[in-house]
């Protein structure tokens, strides 16, 4: 097996600011399986907040032993080999679970929703992220978004209801709100919520803390009448079970879980515990994109939007029509190199 990776600069259309921060272009890192003459794609979308770094992937795609990938179809063996060398660097293992994927699929001549028995047309249709903005630049991100059925917005800064209010002067189209942790005290949480059940919201995402104490995030399920689910609070199928009672559903990101291995447990777990399940996504380029949407028909709802909101998506191949993900027969991912 021939392993090798590299760093690309993600360009976004607008500068994308969330309730922890703003940024204007994101770097990814591409991995390359390469054996028996196919290549194998893969992806690593760190986040600081999950203590990753371009450096701490690139340091872990360095220390990993070859000779552990001699047959690709041991995806059993391979992960837990990659999962023992360190406790983190969680997207660093999805992007080697997302290129073992691709290539096993390429060898097969299979895309991977076959692989994994799935039903291509049970996609559901994605949303499309509005960061936190004035509401001159929000009124214009509404127009740019026109082909998009489904917003998500994000909230937790200074003008949550000055953004809502704007968007709602241009559109009522369904929202999903995304508080991205910003709503510290359970009391302005609750507020919040309650103002947005009348302004025809679905759900919100992560309102408080994954730290806030569980009293406040018991407290808060009980006081609200609104789906909570929860996105910086879970990351493997290890946290689900504590958030029964706390949110109605996980968001689950390959980048935060190890990849689509663990998407998979996760996705039974939260099936078995009755709890509704969102598959979602960083600034991503098409190849983590493209992974999150084969697996989408086991979802509930999708936010994989990640390669829409950047100018230079590396990949191309995947396919979308306002909103709706289409999954083709390309074998494994179905993307390829510009
Ligand atoms: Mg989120």
């Amino acid at each position: 097996m021939n392993i090798r990776f590299h760093i690309v600069d993600l360009h976004l259309k607008h500068p994308f600011t969330i309730a922890r921060g703003s940024s204007t272009v994101r770097q990814t890192v591409i991995l390359e399986l390469e054996h028996d003459g196919i290549v194998g794609f893969g992806e690593a979308a760190p986040l600081q907040r999950y203590d990753e770094s371009i450096k701490t992937v690139s340091s872990f795609f360095e220390i990993i032993d070859h000779k552990k990938f001699a047959d690709p179809f041991s995806l059993e063996l391979i992960l837990q080999y990659v999962d023992s060398i360190t406790p983190n660097n969680n997207s660093a293992k999805a992007a080697i679970d997302i290129a073992l994927h691709d290539w096993i699929g390429k060898r097969l001549n299979m895309p991977l929703w076959k692989l994994w028995g799935l039903d291509k047309r049970k996609t559901p249709v994605t949303s499309f992220t509005i960061g936190i903005d004035s509401p001159m630049v929000i009124e214009q991100k509404i127009r740019e978004a026109e082909n998009y059925p489904i917003l998500k917005v994000k909230l937790g800064g200074q003008n949550d209801e000055e953004i809502i209010r704007t968007i709602r002067k241009v559109t009522d189209k369904p929202l999903r709100v995304d508080a991205n942790e910003g709503w510290k005290v359970k009391e302005l949480a609750r507020d919040k919520i309650e103002w947005l059940v009348s302004q025809n919201v679905e759900f919100v995402e992560q309102p408080m803390p994954a730290n806030q104490s569980a009293d406040d995030l018991f407290w808060l399920h009980e006081n609200v009448s609104l789906p909570l689910i929860a996105d910086e609070s879970v990351k493997t199928s290890a946290d689900i079970l504590s958030l029964k009672n706390m949110f109605d559903g996980i968001n689950i990101k390959l980048m935060k879980c190890k990849g689509t291995r663990e998407a998979i447990r996760m996705i039974h777990t939260a099936r078995a515990l009755d709890m509704s399940i969102m598959i979602g996504c960083m600034i991503e380029s098409s190849v983590g994109i493209s992974a999150a949407m084969h697996l989408s028909p086991l979802v509930d709802y999708a936010d994989l939007d990640g390669n829409l909101l950047i100018t230079d998506d590396p990949f191309c191949g995947l396919e979308m029509n306002r909103g709706s993900m289409i999954l083709n027969d390309r074998p494994g991912l179905g993307v390829f190199p510009k």
